[in-house]
């Protein structure tokens, strides 16, 4: 099995780059193409996920506050595009409340065969309150799915 798609899918935190290097070398082996994918959430998050999905409370930000996320997003993909170069086939920022659920529409759309995703190795309370966007993505994900241990 060699992937020629790979979806890597980014929150734009510090650790990106990490998970971004991890994909490159693994594109680079394979000599696979790469989309950069970052969701946007409208609503944030009450940390409350579980076996059924993230639940969602609270307002969603103002259309200024949207503007200048859809904007720091931007930069930080254009950012990350330009490290990794030739590889990368195509950056997309979605908005949705459910991640997993964007990821996946855009594997189906793309015909990806792998995503890749950082993974904080949470346990215990931290993974109650916080959740995991790699355990959530496990769930009918429609093509392989690699975690990146990120070291913190
Ligand atoms: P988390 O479990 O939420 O800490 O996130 C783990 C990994 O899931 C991150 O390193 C990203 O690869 C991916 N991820 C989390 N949130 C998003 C997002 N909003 N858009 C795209 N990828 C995300």
């Amino acid at each position: 099995m060699t992937y020629k798609t790979i979806i890597v899918a980014v929150d734009n935190d510090g650790t990106s780059e990490q998970v971004c290097e991890h994909a490159h070398a693994l594109a680079q082996a394979c000599d696979a193409t790469i989309i950069l994918l970052h969701v946007i959430e409208p609503l944030h998050p009450m940390a409350i996920s579980g076996g059924i999905g993230a639940v969602h409370v609270s307002s969603g930000p103002t259309g200024e506050e949207h503007q200048k996320m859809m904007k720091e997003s931007e930069e930080k993909i254009a950012a990350l595009q330009e490290k990794l170069g030739k590889r990368v086939v195509d950056c997309r920022i979605i908005d949705s409340a459910l991640t997993r659920k964007a990821i996946h529409e855009v594997a189906r759309e793309v015909d990806a065969n792998l995503i890749v995703v950082g993974s904080h190795g949470r346990h215990g309370f931290s993974l109650f309150f916080d959740g995991s966007t790699a355990r959530e993505l496990l769930k009918d994900s429609p093509c392989d799915l690699l975690a990146v241990r990120i070291d913190q």
